[in-house]
């Protein structure tokens, strides 16, 4: 008789964890606020401007940029920044296709690094090896919530002339060393699409600490108008990637009560990160002193297939959602610079890459080696989605015992 969910055995768990987005009477009565005043866009209305203003406080930094996306928002920090044709620009290979659209889609050229082994996160290392004359900038991903190795990557920006800009679009609340990311280079983008933590659907913010970045993305966000300007004055190449008062009043709600839902996510990610820990094969992430606050976006940990018999990451996952655990998942399954975007290049009129040189030859990324990323997608890294880090205790234990049901009857997946 077999034990394991999957080979028909009982499953750990058959209630659901909770669900996403959570909500309450609080963003109802917020819809309905705006709704009723008539007052549906941001040209009219004043929640944009104080989610705006309270968003920025909450990450420490002076300014918020509030647009329509993620996407948007890392777009329209790059085009604040002032990046130029065929800059290119340093990411890591291990994060989602919007790090990469947002610099092409400036004509500029994304360039890849590996992540670190024990964080997943960008490596410091492997950024510098791929600077040339040509870099502008790098954009670090806070991937999962975790802060990227900020003071390095910040010294080695300084050291070669470039812009930082922070992909946070998973790190609302995270913090480097007692201060919160986003505005820790020359600025940052944040999502708030329907899988994130503050979210009315669709929306982004980009933050920055400096004045003239903040009008240009204002600007960039709002049809290219100038602040004072008039309504038909258009001072610069812009679009409409404007938040609307329906989605920054349900955001505004959802960060008033976000300390709370930060805080539960963190304990039962603590919980998780000393249980599973000593479950062999079984590595969560690590989380480096530089790391003061994490807004627990995914729950990442290394599976190490040699610990269970050589079982593949993808059948131990089935396994893993067959006794209750979901959502839970592999991840990116490839690198970002396997993707046939850029393999095969299909990028409309924003074909610069097409041209461009990158020591010495046109740009060809089945070039780049990422072993770690690499590795990561194929064979080891295993993602618990944020909800299941809301559960109670008892949700929080059936995830350690699915795991270690899997560690003792792994050799029922072999045959
Ligand atoms: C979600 C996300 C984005 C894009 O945000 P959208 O609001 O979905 O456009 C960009 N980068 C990372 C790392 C993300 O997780």
């Amino acid at each position: 008789m077999a034990k394991l969910a999957l080979k028909g055995g009982n499953p750990v768990r058959s209630s659901p964890y909770p669900a996403w987005p959570y909500w309450d009477d609080k963003e109802l009565e917020a819809v309905r606020g705006v709704i009723e005043s008539g007052r549906w866009g941001m040209a009219q209305g004043d929640r944009v401007k104080e989610l705006e203003k309270r968003f920025a406080a909450y990450q420490d930094a002076s300014f918020g940029i509030a647009v329509s996306s993620g996407t948007n928002a890392l777009r329209a920090a790059l085009l604040a920044a002032e990046i130029q044709t065929g800059a290119e620009v340093i990411m890591p290979a291990y994060t989602f296709v919007a790090t990469a659209t947002a610099v092409l889609e400036s004509n500029a050229v994304p360039v890849f690094a590996d992540i670190d082994p024990e964080t997943y996160n960008i490596s410091p290392e492997s950024v510098e090896q791929v600077i040339t004359d040509k870099t502008w900038g790098i954009m670090p991903v806070h991937l999962a919530g975790l802060p990227a190795d900020m003071d390095r990557l910040n010294s080695l920006a300084a050291r070669h002339g470039l812009v930082v800009i922070e992909d946070a679009c998973q790190a609302w609340g995270s913090q480097y060393k007692g201060r919160e990311v986003g505005a820790l280079g020359k600025a940052g983008a944040f999502s708030f699409q329907s899988s994130k933590h503050l979210t009315a659907g669709e929306g982004g913010m980009v933050v920055t600490n400096d004045p003239d970045f903040s009008e240009r993305c204002h600007s960039f966000v709002n049809c290219g108008r100038r602040t004072g300007g008039a309504w038909h004055e258009h001072v610069r190449l812009g679009g409409n990637y404007r938040l609307t008062e329906l989605q920054a009043a349900v955001v505004l709600v959802q960060l008033e009560r976000y300390p709370e839902m930060i805080a539960r996510r963190q304990a039962g990610a603590k919980f998780l990160r000393e249980r599973l820990a000593l479950i062999d094969g079984i590595k969560p992430i690590a989380l480096p002193d530089y790391v003061t606050s994490t807004s627990c976006h995914l729950f990442m940990l290394r599976y190490e297939s040699g610990a269970f018999g050589g079982l593949p990451k993808a059948i131990f996952i089935k396994a893993l959602n067959a006794e209750g655990i979901r959502p839970a998942h592999g991840g990116y399954y490839i690198p970002l610079f396997k993707q046939p975007l850029l393999l095969e290049k299909n990028l409309g009129p924003y074909d610069l890459i097409t041209r461009h040189e990158f020591r010495g030859q046109v740009i060809d990324y089945s070039d780049f080696d990422c072993p770690v990323t690499e590795r990561a997608c194929e064979s080891e890294a295993v993602w618990l989605l944020q909800n299941l880090l809301l559960a109670d205790r008892e949700g929080l234990e059936d995830i350690v015992r699915a795991f270690e049901k899997l560690r003792e009857n792994y050799h029922e997946l072999l045959e």
